[in-house]
């Protein structure tokens, strides 16, 4: 079945096994990934279309776009926070800590990386519980404590063991590869060994990338014709075609070449660094090029020939650091990128934080209140919202001013952040509109609530008014209802049933509140001051 066509959980299922598994052909999967997330779009399924998006941007970083990867994940990341989405916010992290890896950052790499294993928890995929364990060991290597690496990778290995996934074969390929890395012979090929016999015994063909790691410490550990045979295979298996970039195959053949020269094959080891140099200049593989320069040297003094060698030595310096000097160009260019994204993030925030506020009085507005309170009505059974009114506010305006009436929304604008923030550190205060004012208390059943608002309308009155208002006096009015009030479970109902309280304590005489113990005839906040 097409993409297109899939329902929903079916459309997940197919995504979560492109993101529960290492793909070879990064830009096969980020077609497949645009086409889900097109198909969640039109399906109106948003955890779905960010998940795809993580995907594409995943394999974006995969294939050597850094810096769209670093643009784009933002978005994704904040989509992931606003929503509670754990899982999604767990693999964020792990993209974003790749992301900072390819950057050079080890710090920051290092920070999302224990956040993508601290974000796991019981709904996390078998691969997530492996795969996040051996990032944040890797990226520990980065940041240099090989000590705390080896802990997370046990951790990993041992899951993945129990578990008998085959994630484990790529995890104990990026250990052996740390090790040898850090110059640990003895373990690099402890887990070498580990890894090759395991891929027999679970009889998983080893792909040519773990088969050149396990190649290049064999030959470093002086195995040469261990080596061999394992970069024999290695380029069997890349013939095929079917695991890994074409770019790879230069990086095999210096490999193979190590291992052709320890055996004394001096001529096929240069045959293999001849097409090792062909690929390079071919496809343009700057990283391979410094280390076919660096065997080139090794062969040279192998054969004795030490002018060739301190030649072939001086270029793989330059070539050293011409690539450096471009990684480094690189870095700095997906910095800035990251920067200005992050700069016109802020400013989007800062405008999506204006959208929301009320420009005379700086509450929260309107808009704040639909984006806020569906949610609350839904999971806080003891919610208690009350609409305020001032009362014979025409008059403030029409015998003194506009102006005045301005001050004295401002002012008791400000009476009202101040006392609902005092009683209820959850709650909040929005101007509707015009005169009325909506207070939310989360977590407060109704004869509690009523009490709060009945010493915030005293207090509102016994301000000292005079000097603005003269004669008039300021009070409010104000309509309580309780989640349990309003018959159906929706802000309009509940609304709507603050509001015909409100409407009783104008008709009762203003400066009052009503909630509905007060209209069912029992004595108590009904009564003015
Ligand atoms: P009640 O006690 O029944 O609520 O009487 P009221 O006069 O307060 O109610 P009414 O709805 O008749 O009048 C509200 C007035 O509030 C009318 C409108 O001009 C004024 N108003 C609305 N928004 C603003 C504002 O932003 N600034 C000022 N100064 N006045 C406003
Ligand atoms: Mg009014
Ligand atoms: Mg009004």
């Amino acid at each position: 079945m097409n993409e297109r066509e899939m329902d929903a959980p079916t459309l997940s299922a197919v995504l979560l096994t492109i993101e529960d598994r290492r793909s070879w052909d990064a830009h096969f999967e980020l077609a497949r990934l645009t086409e889900i997330e097109q198909a969640a779009i039109r399906l109106g399924d948003e955890l779905l279309a960010a998940r795809a998006r993580l995907g594409q941007i995943n394999m974006r970083m995969r294939t050597g776009d850094v810096a769209a990867a670093a643009e784009q994940i933002w978005h994704v990341h904040q989509w992931a926070v606003d929503h509670d989405a754990h899982q999604l916010l767990a693999r964020t992290h792990l993209v974003w800590s790749s992301i900072h890896l390819h950057l050079g950052d080890a710090e920051q790499g290092l920070e999302h990386a224990v956040l993508a294993v601290e974000l796991l928890d019981d709904d996390a995929t078998e691969h997530m519980q492996i795969w996040h364990r051996t990032k944040l060991a890797d990226a520990l290597y980065f940041a240099d404590d090989m000590d705390a690496a080896r802990i997370r990778y046990a951790q990993a290995e041992e899951l993945a063991v129990s578990h008998g996934s085959p994630v484990l074969l790529c995890m104990l390929n990026n250990y052996a590869y740390v090790e040898s890395c850090t110059g640990n012979q003895q373990r690099a090929e402890d887990v070498a060994n580990r890894l090759q016999r395991l891929a027999g015994e679970w009889d998983i063909p080893l792909e040519p990338a773990f088969l050149d790691t396990i190649g290049s410490i064999q030959a470093a550990g002086g195995h040469f014709a261990a080596a061999e045979e394992s970069m024999r295979l290695c380029l069997e298996r890349h013939a095929e075609g079917k695991w890994d970039d074409a770019n790879d195959m230069a990086q095999y053949l210096v490999t193979l070449a190590q291992a052709q020269r320890g055996l004394g094959k001096y001529d096929l080891a240069q045959a293999s660094l001849d097409e090792a140099l062909r690929q390079c200049q071919e496809r343009d593989l700057g990283e391979s090029l410094v280390r076919m320069h660096q065997e080139q040297a090794e062969l040279h003094a192998a054969r004795g020939d030490f002018e060739a060698a301190f030649a072939a030595h001086k270029t793989f310096f330059e070539v050293y650091h011409q690539q450096q000097s471009l990684q480094r160009e690189a870095r700095a260019r997906t910095r800035q990128a990251m920067f200005e994204t992050a700069e016109a993030r802020q400013d989007a925030e800062r405008f999506r934080e204006q959208a929301r506020r009320d420009p005379l009085t700086g509450l929260h507005n309107r808009r704040y209140v639909d984006e806020r309170l569906p949610s609350l009505i839904r999971t806080d059974p003891a919610l208690t919202v009350a609409l305020v009114d001032l009362d014979h506010f025409k008059q403030i305006n029409d015998q003194l001013s506009h102006d005045v009436g301005d001050k004295v929304l401002v002012k008791v604008a400000q009476v009202l952040a101040r006392e609902v923030a005092a009683a209820c550190p959850d709650g909040f205060v929005a101007r509707m509109g015009g005169e009325e004012f909506l207070v939310v208390f989360p977590g407060t059943p109704v004869p509690r609530a009523t009490t709060w608002l009945d010493s915030i309308r005293r207090t509102i009155r016994n301000q000292h008014w005079s000097p603005l208002t003269r004669h008039l006096p300021v009070t409010v009015s104000i309509g309580v209802a309780g989640r349990g009030d309003a018959p159906d479970a929706g802000q309009a109902p509940l609304l709507s049933t603050a509001d015909s309280h409100l409407y009783a304590a104008k008709h009762g005489g203003r400066d009052r509140v009503v909630s509905a113990a007060d209209l069912r005839g029992y004595a108590g906040h009904a009564s003015a001051a």
